[in-house]
């Protein structure tokens, strides 16, 4: 059976909810709008629980607002180590291409040597 007063209740609760996030989040900015920002703090970035995004962001005491942010030192040191190892093959492959362009450079200098040899004797 169709329960009504449930159907109201509920639609209720949603719709106070609803309205009530919506006035917090235009509230907040308009506080950050306004907010001159003076006294700041870095604190790290989590996405979710126990999460962090690999950021330090700098957040306003007074509005919350996220003003700037960057790498925290783990993520910064993870980016360098992962840069050196890129590095590294490069360097390799560099090498090899080096060493093959040489034993190549060998070659055609015998067979120079072989044609001379040939037509010119
Ligand atoms: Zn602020």
């Amino acid at each position: 059976m169709y329960n009504f007063i449930y159907d109201i209740n509920k639609n209720l609760k949603m719709e106070t909810y609803n309205q009530l996030s919506k006035e917090f989040d235009k509230k907040v900015k308009e506080l950050q709008s306004k907010c001159p920002h003076k006294k700041t703090y870095w604190a790290e970035h989590y996405w979710a629980l126990a999460h962090s995004s690999g950021y330090k962001v700098r957040v306003c005491n007074r509005c919350r607002k996220i003003l700037e942010e960057k790498p925290t030192e783990e993520e910064r040191e993870k980016a360098q180590e992962e840069w050196f190892k890129k590095q590294e093959r490069f360097d390799k492959k560099a090498d090899k291409e080096v060493h093959e362009a040489k034993e190549l450079n060998k070659k055609a200098r015998e067979v120079v040597k072989r044609a001379k040899k040939l037509f010119l004797t």
